[in-house]
């Protein structure tokens, strides 16, 4: 029996594959490589020592989907593949509602067909919106101030509708805080498109020379120092995640949301501290505006992680800033040789 993983070549789907095949289980990837490079597959399998199959193809082709049910004996579905930039999806709302929506959707349709109903989703703790207060928790209102953060709501919605209507379902909604850090070889980790969105990718391109400066978006923020304040977490950590929701999805039935965070609060100023202190580099910035739909504080509260699937992250701000530099410096130019 296999685990499905869809979007499995992209940065937290490659560490998750990674464990999987660690851990002895057999492996599916579906990607289209939008957002993810083809060397990949052959750093996971070095890293490894295992094989695994590998279909490129968009969830959209339904046809495509199908035959890799035909295929494989597939027992659960790891759901990563989806469009992730903030600032595109306002753009390009269609792109993103039809890729990441519809995609679910036939991926749901498909599993259904082949009697798979075990599915642990790529939420995100974007859907904790504006409004609520930090420590998140799962029973907090779920909204969005973008088109990517409302298919992650919408999605999150579908599923448990999903579970609504047949109780044979097992859905995990496994809200992401903020990954950085990369695997220790250093082989595989975070390889943006275009200039990064993200805090970290952005920090170690300045430190690898590709930008020149951070721009720090507000330091008039109500927190210790005035800048935002978030809960990063290692990937490594975030990939031990989905092994548990995994083992607790294939025991379980019904509908979980489970935060995987650290439950601790860092700001960007501490962020870029550790970075330089880390690694012994210098990380250049300036103060600019605050970056509109940015919230002050969001930080996970743990609790349910630990209780309900046993997990909790072990790496700490330095691993994950070391990491990211080994990575950014080994692959100066990501997975482009
Ligand atoms: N941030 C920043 N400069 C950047 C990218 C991000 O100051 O170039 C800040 C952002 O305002 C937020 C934190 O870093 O406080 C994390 O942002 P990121 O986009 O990585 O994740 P988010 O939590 O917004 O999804």
């Amino acid at each position: 029996m296999a685990i499905l993983v869809t979007g499995g070549a992209g940065y937290i789907g490659s560490h998750t594959v990674v464990e999987l095949l660690n851990q002895d289980h057999e492996v599916v990837i579906v990607d289209d490589f939008s957002n993810a490079h083809p060397t990949v597959l052959d750093r996971i399998k070095e890293l490894s020592g295992k094989d695994f199959s590998f279909y490129e193809l968009n969830l959209l082709d339904k046809e495509g989907l199908e035959k890799v049910f035909e295929e494989n004996e597939i027992e659960a579905v790891i759901h990563f593949a989806g469009f992730k930039a903030v600032g595109e999806s306002v753009e390009k709302p269609l792109k993103y509602y039809h890729n990441n929506i519809t995609g679910t959707l036939v991926l749901l349709e498909v599993m259904k067909a082949f009697n798979v109903k075990k599915i642990v989703f790529s939420s995100s703790a974007t859907v904790y919106g504006m409004d609520n207060k930090a420590p998140f928790t799962e029973d907090m209102p779920t909204s969005a101030t973008n088109p990517y953060g409302q298919t992650k709501v919408f999605i999150e919605h579908i599923l448990s509708d999903l579970v609504v209507s047949d109780e044979e379902w097992s859905v995990i909604l496994l809200r992401y805080f903020n990954p950085i850090g990369a695997h220790e070889s250093g082989r595989i980790g975070e390889d943006p498109n275009d200039v990064p969105n993200n805090l970290m990718p952005y920090i170690t391109q300045v430190a690898v020379g590709k930008l020149e400066q951070l721009s720090i978006f507000g330091d008039d923020y109500e927190t210790h120092d005035g800048t935002g304040v978030r809960d990063y977490i290692h990937v490594l950590d975030l990939a031990q995640g989905h092994l548990s929701a995994l083992d607790y999805a294939l025991k379980h039935s019904g509908v979980e949301a489970v935060n995987l965070g650290t439950g601790e609060g860092y700001s960007v100023l501490d962020v870029v501290h550790a970075f330089e202190n880390a690694n012994d580099v210098e990380i250049p910035y300036e103060i600019v505006d605050r970056r509109p739909g940015d919230i002050a504080v969001g930080y996970a509260d743990a609790t349910k992680a630990k209780e309900l699937l046993g997990w909790e992250a072990v790496h700490s701000l330095e691993d994950m800033c070391r990491t990211s530099w080994n990575w950014q410096k080994n692959n100066p130019n990501g997975y482009e040789e």
